[in-house]
């Protein structure tokens, strides 16, 4: 072994500001040998057998190769699934990849980053890695975004405004009327980021449709992933549908070949059992249902979720709410003092999350 003694290295300042990204616990296991990982909003199902198969003949000729980084298959997909121009398309690992791609291009140190808080955990840090200055405007009362708030939080420093719908972690959403209005007092030079990685999950009939959006405004863009509705989480794909210059912008600032042949194939795979995966989505919405019906009878206060989890704003219960989850073998999102994120899963894994909160 060697002793390390502290390097003596000039590390970037602001650096120690800078919080790891803190991912959702794994499951612990119970007592009757549940063990549920309910912490990342990740699909419950296994990939569908053909996307499992279809990796399989292409794993042994594509892991030597680096890549396509223009990936021409599934752009051409996700081209014509949203009927939009290739060139709009853009990959990366995650669209938490897209996401730090967006926040690169469009920012200068010091320039601002405005996103509702609370929100999803990677828009701060990737924020902040990046130079620029996280602006969070609070939460409605409903734990929902506050856009006339967050209208009147722009200054002539924001660059970036990151729309969360469905929100995470609260499961809320914004009409699109009120996007809309909000989109009216957002200056052209400002990009607004519809972030809809839960947009599958969405069955509210005011819901504004982001890639419409895209095509009707010149300074949208939106961004999807295949990580939670399509259950490629492991596999790490996801894109923006951005204006023409942006994406330009964009795919400059992409890590190279960080989507492997193995996602992209996956996600063409994925694109055309829609159908089949569909069917899976439908069962979670009404899961999800279920789970809130149970744990209001229970007692809990649950916020409306159109996502793929559920939100208990149990503020200072909330960390005895997740240690009752873990005595029972299930890890879920915990927010101390804030409250508790559940994700959906199986219909066992449902059971057990209101049994253990009853
Ligand atoms: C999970 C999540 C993402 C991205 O996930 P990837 O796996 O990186 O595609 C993006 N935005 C929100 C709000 C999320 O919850």
């Amino acid at each position: 072994m060697t002793s390390h003694t502290a390097p003596r290295l000039g590390f970037r300042p602001g650096l120690e500001q800078i919080a790891a990204y803190r991912a959702g616990k794994p499951a612990p296991v119970g007592p009757d040998g549940l063990s549920a990982k309910l912490s990342s909003n990740e699909n419950p199902y296994p990939p569908l057998a053909e996307v499992v198969e279809h990796l399989g003949r292409i794993v042994g000729d594509s892991v030597s190769r680096y890549p396509s980084i223009a990936a021409p298959e599934l752009t051409a997909a996700l081209a014509e699934r949203f009927a939009v121009e290739p060139e709009h398309i853009v990959l990366g690992a995650g669209s938490v990849e897209v996401a730090a791609q967006l926040i690169h291009a469009m920012t200068a140190p010091g320039d601002e980053v405005m996103f509702a808080w609370r929100s999803f955990e990677a828009y701060p840090i990737l924020t902040r890695v990046a130079g620029a200055v996280p602006v969070e405007v609070p939460l409605d009362a409903g734990a929902r975004h506050d856009l006339p708030a967050m209208a009147a939080a722009i200054t002539d420093r924001t660059r970036l405004i990151f729309v969360c719908n469905p929100n995470n972690p609260t499961g809320t959403v914004v009409s699109a009327d009120e996007l809309d209005a909000f989109l009216e007092a957002v200056p052209e030079d400002v990009l607004v980021v519809i972030d809809e990685a839960y947009v599958h999950f969405d069955v509210a009939p005011d819901s504004p449709n982001g890639v419409e959006v895209f095509r009707r405004r010149p300074n949208v863009a939106v961004l999807h992933t295949f990580s939670k509705a399509y259950g490629l989480a492991g596999l790490r794909v996801g894109y923006a549908i951005a204006p023409t210059e942006v994406a330009e912008a964009l795919r400059k600032v992409a890590i190279p070949f960080a989507v492997t042949r193995l996602a992209q194939e996956a996600a063409v795979c994925s694109l055309r059992a829609e159908a089949q995966l569909q069917e899976r989505i439908d069962v979670m919405i009404a899961e999800r249902a279920r789970l809130a019906a149970g744990l209001v009878a229970a007692g809990h206060a649950v916020t409306p979720s159109q996502a793929n989890f559920v939100w208990l704003p149990a503020g200072a219960a909330s960390a005895t709410v997740a240690e009752r989850l873990s005595a029972r073998g299930i890890s879920a999102r915990c927010f101390p003092g804030e409250g508790v994120r559940i994700s959906i899963g199986t219909p066992a894994e449902n059971d057990a999350v209101v049994e253990a909160l009853s």
